[in-house]
């Protein structure tokens, strides 16, 4: 019990490195793909091609994935849209039991305003100590992000779920809000309002910023040219210092605006075509599992396994032959600008990035 206070007053990131170092040799971050049903069709989507298979996690898997790994610091809820799942709440409960993770990140659509804010009380009836973070995507301003998300009236949903959020999150401090944009080539200036409405209107408590990833479905949209990307680089930065200092305060404030810019100058690199090979801890501090029970290090390679093939025991899968391969692989040098994965560079071996 005295531990469990004296951790509280800890950061997650001192408490990651603490948890690190207790592990058995499994990731303190997990992305779970708890669905792979959606509801939108967005033109950036690099998980397209498994989008409504059919597939879903049942709770026993839950439970068995849940019950092989350690204690996590981080816990990404994704899919396709994970509010569609009615028993999301279970789903973090279970975890928060038995793996306490610090951070529930869930990324939405935020299309079923009424679905998400009576799943985000049902998550936070949960009286543990976390922090449920609700990343609204928004990629253009009105119709424009209407037109990349595939869905009319997106963009007037999002804005209600939103609102909805920020009336829960003044009942309840432990819910953060945030906004996570992709940027792309022609997507600039709507990026740049987006994030001034985020600061001034929305009062979020963070905006990411995603750069063009994987292979989307729609293959005219392209990553931002370097000239682009430093000019949304440096608003980013500045955003993020206001961020950062309301979330640590001072010298906390500072150091992570700070690990902004490391990791945007690292961007920069592979935007202007000389990417930089990095030791990369995705297959060792995180891992990924997919709706279908695939086993990544990252969503951007080949899985390492399939957790049927293995009878649901994560551990034996994650130190078979295929994962050790990888590991090796991409211990010797990887690059991307995944920022789910290269934050937890940034935390772990931040000397790397430099
Ligand atoms: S990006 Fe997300 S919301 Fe859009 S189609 Fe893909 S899974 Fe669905
Ligand atoms: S650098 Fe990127 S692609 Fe390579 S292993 Fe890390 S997250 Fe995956």
């Amino acid at each position: 019990m005295k531990a469990v206070v004296a951790e509280r007053m800890l950061s997650t990131e001192i408490v990651a490195w603490k948890r690190l170092s207790h592990r058995k040799r499994l990731p303190v971050h997990l992305i779970l793909f708890i669905t792979d049903r959606c509801n939108a069709r967005c033109g950036t989507c690099f998980y397209w091609q498994n989008l409504n298979q059919g597939e879903s996690l049942l709770p026993e898997h839950i439970e068995k994935i849940s019950d092989a790994l350690g204690e996590l610091v981080w816990l990404d809820i994704s899919g396709g849209e994970p509010f569609l799942r009615k028993d999301i709440d279970w789903i973090c409960h279970r975890f928060l039991d038995c793996n306490r993770p610090r951070n529930i990140n869930i990324p939405t659509n935020a299309i079923q305003t009424a679905v998400i804010e009576r799943s985000v009380r049902g998550i936070l009836a949960h009286r543990g100590d976390f922090r449920l973070n609700i990343a609204v995507s928004l990629d253009g301003v009105g119709e424009a992000h209407d037109r990349v998300r595939g869905v009319p009236g997106n963009y007037k949903k999002a804005l209600a779920t939103i609102e909805a959020l920020r009336r829960v999150r003044e009942e309840d401090p432990r819910l953060s809000l945030s906004v996570v944009t992709t940027v792309m080539r022609h997507n600039i200036e709507d990026v740049k309002q987006l994030l001034d409405l985020g600061l001034k209107e929305w009062k979020l408590d963070y905006h990411s910023l995603n750069l063009l990833r994987g292979t989307p479905m729609d293959g005219s949209l392209q990553p931002p040219t370097p000239e682009q990307f430093a000019e949304i680089s440096k608003l980013q930065v500045r955003l993020s210092r206001h961020y950062f200092d309301g979330r640590w305060g001072g010298l906390g404030g500072w150091m992570a605006t700070l690990g902004r810019f490391l990791l945007n100058r690292y961007y920069m690199q592979e935007i202007e075509g000389h990417p930089r090979d990095i030791s990369c801890n995705a297959g060792d501090v995180s891992c990924v599992i997919d709706a279908n029970g695939d086993v990544y290090f990252c969503e951007l390679l080949k899985p390492v396994g399939n957790l049927k093939t293995y009878n649901w025991e994560f551990a034996r899968l994650w130190n078979d032959l295929l994962a050790i391969d990888q590991r090796q692989r991409v211990r010797k040098g990887c690059h991307c600008t995944h920022e789910c994965f290269q934050t937890k560079n940034l935390i772990f071996t931040p000397w790397r990035l430099v």
